[in-house]
């Protein structure tokens, strides 16, 4: 608009002032309309009309029966085009798209009506660029004639354009609405659906839309869409849409054409930063294409992009947590599996150390020696199978269906329980039928023949029990039967079930875990078998499994399988010489490359035979030998002798461990047996494990394949390594007793071993199983856990004192406080206090810097607990409550004191920063 013109003082007094439309007044011609000359005017409308131009608010007064306008610059927005014709003009002339609308309202008020107003009032206005919606606020007031000249008089009109605002707030409503009803969308498609549903509701705005999603090639494929109207769409629209979604998605820019029909818009649609589809808007005609309009568009496309980028992120991050669930629960259910079955060999080999400690001068029979040497290889195979399940991050291994002599192999596997059935006073027979040689899963069998006949010896206390393998043409046939305590028909249907026991009053004393016949049950039913059991309380159970009997030829894996003795001779290794000493004979074949140091030749060339399994070797005669090979090889592993010239284990050690290059490399250490000293200084330098000489190939493959393993999963994704290092450390820590099982056992099985060597072996074996016993006690408590299960106590009256002695027996430097700590007895499961006291001692030293100190109060007077605090000064780690506590020994603890009616809690105080309180039941 130009600046007001300077005012003219000659002008009729009424036009006197500045603005535009004063301007035009004066200059008018109004004797050439019903009005006159304004000198005639009557004087209200005078008054009105110089109020009028003289008001900065949008006003227009019209004058009689023909609504003349006069109005005002606010005024000269409301007519858009129709300015300044519209001066002196008539108002149903000027505003008849509206006319019918406000014609008989103005009309009353002309007639002297009461005033009407209104706010936010819609009207579609022609202003010069086709039909517009628009809202307005206003009053309509009656200007009465003074009796000056004859005439119905006038109407005022005050108004403010509301357009901007309510539009505004309308489109705000639709980004809200889109916000709110997919944010819980998990779904893209569910995503983009609601989002056409809420789109379609902003009807005056928006007539049409549609998505169109880019697939993996870029190509565009049209998705959910809506339309509120029922047009035709024209070709021109049709091609236009198809131009348009085009050119968006390649410029990835809004996009927007004009046709006949209206606006049409594309908008890139992003998620995570990619394009990944566009979004096709068909405009409301009524809603011009301005500045704001195309900002709430590009609004627009931002919310469907955060709706489907939020959606596809969510949709991924459902399947990554129920990926996860189902490995949690694959997983606990496997490892619990696992848990059960070690624990068979390891009671059947408990059980001859036992009866040869018992003896003044402890010695085993050969039957005794060769049944302990089949549970302990069975214990080896399932540790490695456990290792195996690490390593593949899954839980059961496939089937492996391989030629079985089923006859021998069920003799071995039968063979530890008639020795253990012997002790306990029964008659075992086995009648093995020979059945040939059969497609099997091997693994599978043995579960199942051993899990029925465990069963059929711990369920009798007295009697017989029978074991009978035969076949007729298609079926093979194995029945256990026993003569123990039955199981009564309700009760049949039931133990197949995992985690089922039943706890009679005979049964309730035998230990269990509930996962034997579901083990059986599911390797029944993976080799295509059926399971039956026939029994009634009090007169023993038969339990027999029919599986297809599918002959294959003999090979030589079978013929290795089925005699242990093989196992056991074959074990030494005449080592070919691998690469010495260069790093050119490594092949990148992706397997691990082991570095050996030695500067003995033959146990470098042994080692690194025996490590040929494994992975790539290559050998080095000393430390600076070894450094100078690492300059230009990166290695998997370092298996290294700790006595050598020049730079010797631990020098070796320390270099790497200072070298950024190699610092994270697992180092192995061979020390001598003599020197344990030397193996803890190489654990202190930063070694990760150490194999003591002499060693069995078996025991230092397995030690460098764990620790392989582990830096392996140490190096993975967090979430999914930190519960494989469980698994894979769990079966670390069983493999240390039990190499120290099998080695004494292998000697025990040589010829020319003397007495005190013997006795010696069989006290080293016993100690190494009742850790390995106590180990895997720990973990299956750990699944039952995992499986939402509580753990079970059996409870007894003890001496604290007593109990607190025996526990930390093999823990140096906890001292009891005996001054505080008076005589009390104690309402508890001896075995799993003991178990949670040597827990929180290892924990306390570990977590505190000073020595670790075990005392116990009983609590206020009338109260009947027993605090027993294990604590230790100083804190290296910030201290976290045990049951948020991650670790599987302080998980377990935390539960065992609950099952016994306990509880376990951390605290710190200042004089002792790391702090476990125990709490017990006091005994009467
Ligand atoms: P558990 O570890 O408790 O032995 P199982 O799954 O092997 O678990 O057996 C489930 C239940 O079936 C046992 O708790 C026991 O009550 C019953 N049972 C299994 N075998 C026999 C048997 N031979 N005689 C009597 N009861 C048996």
């Amino acid at each position: 608009m130009s600046s007001p013109p300077a005012v003219d003082g000659s002008r009729d007094p009424i036009f006197a002032c500045s603005g535009e439309m004063a301007e035009r007044c004066a200059r008018f011609d109004w004797a050439s309309t019903p009005l006159g000359e304004p000198s005639t005017w009557p004087a209200s409308m005078r008054a009105v009309v110089g109020m009028v131009l003289r008001s900065r608010f949008p006003m227009t007064v019209t004058w009689g029966d023909e609504f003349v306008m006069v109005y005002n610059d606010g005024y000269i927005p409301t007519l858009g085009a129709k300015h300044p014709g519209a001066l002196g003009s008539s108002l149903p002339h000027q505003f008849a798209e509206i006319w019918d609308e406000i014609g008989p309202r103005q009309r009353a008020v002309l007639a002297g009506g009461e005033s009407e107003s209104d706010e936010d009032v819609p009207f579609v206005l022609e202003r010069g660029s086709g039909p517009e919606e628009t809202f307005y606020t206003f009053c309509w007031s009656h200007v009465s004639l003074d009796g000056q000249a004859p005439g119905p008089g006038g109407v005022l009109t005050v108004l403010t354009e509301r357009t901007g605002e309510v539009v505004g707030a309308r489109r705000l409503a639709l980004l809200n609405a889109l916000a709110m009803r997919t944010a819980e969308s998990t779904d893209p498609d569910e995503a983009l659906e609601r989002t056409m549903h809420v789109l379609a509701e902003a009807g005056d705005d928006l007539v049409h839309g549609s998505y169109y999603s880019a697939g993996a090639t870029g190509r565009l494929t049209r998705g959910p869409g809506f339309d509120t109207t029922t047009r035709d769409d024209s070709e021109q629209a049709r091609d236009g849409a198809r131009r348009l979604v085009e050119t968006c998605w390649t410029t990835g820019e809004m996009t927007e054409e004009r046709w006949d029909s209206g606006y049409g818009v594309a908008l890139p649609v992003r998620a995570s930063g990619r394009r990944v589809g566009v979004l096709f808007l068909g405009l409301h005609p009524l809603r011009p294409l301005d500045g704001a309009h195309r900002q709430w568009l590009g609004l627009v496309g931002d919310q469907v992009s955060q709706v489907v980028g939020t959606a596809a992120s969510r949709a991924d991050e459902q399947a990554r947590v129920e990926a996860l669930a189902q490995l949690d629960a694959a997983k606990s259910e496997f490892l619990s599996t696992v848990s059960h079955e070690l624990r068979t060999p390891l009671t059947l080999l408990l059980g001859p150390l036992d009866d040869a400690l018992a003896d003044a001068e402890p010695t085993l029979s050969s039957v005794q020696v060769a049944s302990m040497h089949q549970s302990a290889h069975r214990l080896l195979r399932l540790v490695n199978g456990l290792l195996d399940a690490a390593q593949r991050d899954v839980e059961p291994r496939p089937a492996r269906i391989e030629p079985v002599a089923v006859s021998a192999l069920t003799r071995d596997l039968v063979l530890p329980f008639e020795v253990a059935a012997l002790r306990g006073g029964l008659t075992l027979t086995t009648t093995v039928d020979e059945v040939g040689v059969l497609s099997l899963d091997a693994a599978r069998w043995e579960s199942i023949v051993i899990n029925l006949t465990a069963n059929a010896v711990k369920y009798t206390p007295s009697g017989w029990v029978e074991v009978e393998l035969d076949a007729d043409g298609e079926h093979l046939r194995f029945v256990v039967r026993d003569s123990g305590i039955g199981i009564s028909q309700a009760d049949q249907s039931r133990i197949f079930d995992r985690f089922q026991r039943i706890e009679t009053d005979t049964s309730v004393s035998v230990e269990g875990t509930g996962l034997g016949l579901a083990v059986v049950a599911e390797s029944v039913r993976a080799l295509g078998g059926t399971i039956e059991v026939d029994s009634a309380p009090g007169e023993g159970s038969v339990f027999t499994v029919r599986l297809p009997r599918l002959v294959a030829a003999p090979s030589e894996e079978t013929e290795q399988r089925s005699t242990i003795a093989a196992e056991v001779l074959a074990r030494d290794v005449t080592a070919p010489d691998a690469g010495e000493g260069s790093a050119e004979a490594m092949p990148d074949d992706g397997r691990p490359r082991v570095l050996v140091v030695d500067d003995n030749e033959g146990i470098r060339g042994r080692v690194a035979g025996v490590l040929a399994d494994l992975g790539s070797t290559v050998t080095a005669r000393d430390g600076i030998e070894a450094l100078e090979i690492l300059t230009d090889l990166q290695v998997d592993l370092v298996v290294t002798d700790m006595t050598m010239p020049r730079l010797n284990g631990l020098g070796l050690i320390s270099r790497l461990r200072a070298d950024p290059q190699h610092s994270g490399v697992p180092v192995i250490a061979l020390s001598a047996r003599a020197g344990t000293d030397a193996a803890t200084s190489a654990l202190a330098a930063g070694a990760d494990d150490y194999v003591t000489k002499p060693f069995t190939s078996e025991e230092l493959l397995a030690r460098c394949r764990s620790t392989l393993e582990l830096t392996r999963l140490r190096t993975e994704h967090a979430a999914t390594a930190a519960r494989a290092a469980m698994l894979a450390e769990f079966s670390h820590d069983l493999q240390t007793p039990m190499s120290v099982v099998m080695s004494a056992l292998e000697m025990l099985s040589l010829p020319g071993v003397d007495d005190d060597a013997r006795a010696d072996a069989v006290v080293r074996a016993r100690d190494r199983m009742v850790v390995l016993d106590r180990l895997v006690r720990q973990f299956l408590d750990g699944s039952r856990i995992a499986a939402g299960l509580p753990l079970l106590a059996v409870t007894a009256s003890v001496d604290l004192h007593d109990l607190v002695r025996r526990a930390l027996l093999d823990q140096r430097g906890v001292v009891v406080d005996p001054e505080e700590s008076g005589p009390v007895r104690v309402l508890c499961d001896p075995r799993r206090t003991e178990q949670i006291l040597r827990t929180l001692a290892v924990r306390a030293r570990d977590g505190g810097d000073g020595p670790v100190g075990v005392r116990w109060t009983t609590s206020a007077p009338g109260a009947d607990g027993v605090d027993v605090e294990v604590y230790a000064a100083g804190s290296r780690q910030p201290s976290q409550a045990p049951a948020q506590h991650n670790d599987l020994d302080l998980l377990v603890s935390g539960a065992a004191a609950a099952a016994q009616g306990g509880t376990l809690s951390l605290g710190s105080t200042p004089q002792h920063d790391t702090r476990f309180v125990l709490r017990l039941t006091e005994a009467d």
